[in-house]
């Protein structure tokens, strides 16, 4: 008779012990069939022994009653990452297990695997690229390292167009080479086609591709193909940081700075920092890619734990483009002039300053095409009657209602967070009054502004309403890159990766709505936002030319984004950040806490933070921790849900991990039923 340590999906931290035949041949990372709680279910052995878990008797040890696999699902490196992100997360090791593995894989009788047809629909793009002096050192450099078997991390710091993808396919050429393999992360697979095409192109059959966007059977088929290493070079999302993988030699995670590398809801971890251990438990070498690196990975640069290489100049001679900053409070003067003197000038009345509907014109003029950035989507963000004032907010959420859909069709009130939908109103329910005006510019309106003032021009839109579908996106990209679209207006989604190399010109319609989101994060997301979104223009031999429109000119984000000074801000701010307390220079953590019921949400924060207050006085503040809250969420109700929240600012990660795993049973014993507790570690939303 022998003992295995067997995860199980269920809200529980430890591993459960079940006895097994010697005949069953079961070791660490294979999947077992066991009886938990009355019901079968699917476990993970993470351990095997001789002898019982000491403490209980031998004769209350249930069998495992079959197993699953004839090899581990899971390696022995896989399960130490997976031990150290339920630690590190304060997350159940099986929701763990759960995240890592394709779901047909943890359920019962899930049909066996058919031929699922082929996942990616993605075109090779190849042609042999030499690399230039930049890139040759950097990718020499990291080669270097990793034939000296060093797991070290690099922050690749190159410069939009600087080149990146060349580094990492030669990196990936060299470990498939030797044998090894190859991992790459990006934020969204929809939004790379090019970095996926070309390493299709470089690597062919050797290529996977795992992101959400498959079916629950392409995901299985892709994970086995991985695991029994059809697949040598392995692309996708977040969770392709669980790829079955063996003999990794590189793991890549590329536009590291993206907040989409954080699972926001269920088991909340980062999949950059994850990738950074799972290199290490693997003895491969991390690669984290931007233009525009987070704060945390530079601060790791100082620190003397991340190497830092440099890319300086666009990898095909071409500039970075000019920015201009153009301050519409002298705009809105000379609106309200115009408009006491009676003088109605069209132009001035819209979101575009003269200074950018001058440059679209004449990169209209001249053929060129123009990018125009809108930090949000649908017509205006709310709508205000002009009577007294009324302004209509979602029933379920704390947040008003955006207005959506013009030309012609029946305009729409939306959630953007929950999805509630009204038809728009004619006249205010409040007052009667049928003066209700739509404020804020949403990337419908500058749509509608574009197309008014220029109809020749061929527009188009990218945001998450115009492509619901993925073929929708690609049809827009592919439009975009052959040239025929003149003016492509988009949310966040045009600021990705993208290469369009007859941009010329990009105009920022506010730099300000990114600046107002009160989160300590919001100037360095805005630098990064900016920096991103100018380096996508002027990427071939004509110069590129940049329009952003702010109310806050001199605001540092903005300054450093026009001069391309990323080590300015990044000084004035890590300064910031040591002033105020924040990471990277302390540890986050944020306990939510929810209810359909006001009153519930409120009282079991105040309890949770009554545990929180006893261990740490406990503790004599050895620790350092410190708790601020409970207060109410910022978006106070989200989805019918009362949001309460408290922070903990800690020195050390060890330090805030083991409060947190000791306060965590606590809590969850505290909590009346209708209450909802999460843990959120290292938060990038604390909204
Ligand atoms: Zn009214
Ligand atoms: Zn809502």
């Amino acid at each position: 008779m022998k003992y295995a340590d067997i995860a199980i999906q269920s809200p529980v931290f430890k591993l459960f012990t079940y006895s097994f035949d010697d005949a069953q041949n079961i070791s660490p990372g294979m999947r077992v069939e066991v009886e938990f709680r009355g019901k079968k279910r699917i476990g993970l052995c993470f351990a095997t022994s001789d002898d019982p878990t000491p403490g209980i008797p031998p004769a209350k040890i249930k069998k495992i009653s079959s197993v699953l696999d004839q090899k581990p699902s899971f390696s022995t490196a896989m399960l130490k990452l997976a031990e150290w992100m339920s630690s590190y997360y304060c997350a159940p090791i099986g929701e763990v297990v759960r995240c890592a593995l394709p779901s047909r894989m943890l359920k019962s009788n899930s049909p066996k695997t058919t031929r699922a047809s082929s996942p990616h629909e993605i075109r090779p793009e190849g042609g042999i690229s030499t690399l230039n002096r930049e890139q040759a050192a950097a990718s020499a450099e990291i080669i270097r390292s990793s034939s000296d078997g060093e797991s070290r991390v690099f922050l690749l710091h190159g410069i939009t167009g600087s080149g990146k993808t060349e580094v990492y396919l030669e990196i990936f050429g060299e470990m498939v080479s030797k044998g090894r393999t190859a991992l790459l992360l990006v934020p969204e697979i929809g939004l790379t086609p090019q970095l996926t095409s070309r390493a299709v192109a470089k690597f062919k059959d050797d290529v996977a591709v795992y992101h959400s966007g498959l079916t629950d059977a392409q995901r299985h088929e892709q994970w086995l193909r991985i695991r029994d290493g059809k697949a040598k070079v392995v692309i996708g999302t977040r969770s392709a940081l669980f790829a079955p993988l063996e003999r990794l030699g590189v793991i890549v995670v590329d536009e590291e700075h993206d907040p989409s590398f954080k699972q926001d809801d269920g088991f909340q971890y980062n999949a950059r920092d994850a990738a950074v251990m799972r290199a290490k438990l693997e003895g491969a070498v991390a690669i984290l890619g931007s233009a525009t690196p987070s704060l945390e990975s530079l601060y790791n640069v100082k620190a003397g734990k991340y190497s830092k290489l440099e890319m300086n100049s666009r990898a095909n001679f071409s500039r970075l483009p000019e920015i201009t900053i153009v301050d519409m409070r002298a705009k809105q003067k000379r609106e309200d002039r115009n408009k006491s003197e009676g003088n109605r000038k069209k132009r001035e009345l819209c979101a575009l300053s003269p200074e950018l509907y001058d440059a679209i014109e004449k990169a209209l003029n001249s053929g060129e095409q123009t990018m125009l950035f809108v930090g949000r989507r649908g017509f205006a963000s709310l709508i205000q009657c002009a009577g007294c004032g009324e302004v209509i907010k979602c029933p379920n959420c704390d947040i008003s209602l955006a207005l959506h859909g013009n030309s012609g069709k029946k305009e729409k009130l939306n959630c953007h967070y929950c999805g509630y939908s009204i038809d728009a109103p004619n006249t205010c329910s409040v007052c009667g009054s049928d003066q209700i005006s739509p404020i804020g510019f949403g990337t419908e309106r500058i749509e509608a502004e574009i197309t008014d003032f220029f109809p020749s021009a061929k527009v188009a839109r990218l945001d998450s309403d115009t492509v619901m579908r993925s073929s929708t996106r690609r049809k827009i990209l592919n439009d975009m890159r052959s040239g025929k679209i003149d003016v492509l207006i988009g949310t966040q989604m045009i600021t990705k990766g993208h290469d369009f190399p007859d941009v010329t010109l990009v105009g920022v319609i506010s730099a300000d709505l990114s600046l107002s989101i009160p989160d300590f994060r919001s100037a360095e997301r805005t630098f990064q936002l900016l920096t991103q979104v100018a380096g996508r223009a002027g990427r071939r031999n004509r110069p590129g030319r940049v329009i952003i429109q702010t109310r806050q000119p001199s605001h540092l984000s903005l300054v450093s984004a026009k001069n391309h000074d990323c080590a300015s801000f990044a000084e004035a701010e890590i300064a910031q950040r040591i002033e105020s307390g924040y990471p990277p220079f302390t540890r986050l953590a944020n306990i939510r806490i929810s209810s359909t019921e006001k009153k519930k949400a409120r009282m079991a924060a105040e309890t949770a933070a009554e545990i929180i207050k006893k261990m740490l006085l406990e503790s004599r503040s050895e620790s350092g921790i410190k708790l601020l809250g409970p207060a109410p969420a910022i978006i106070e109700k989200l989805r019918g849900r009362y949001r309460w929240q408290m922070l903990l600012k800690a020195p050390s990660a060890s330090a805030l991990s083991s409060l947190l795993k000791n306060a965590r049973p606590k809590i969850e014993s505290s909590l009346p039923g209708n209450v909802r507790f999460g843990i959120d570690v290292d938060p990038l939303n604390l909204l």
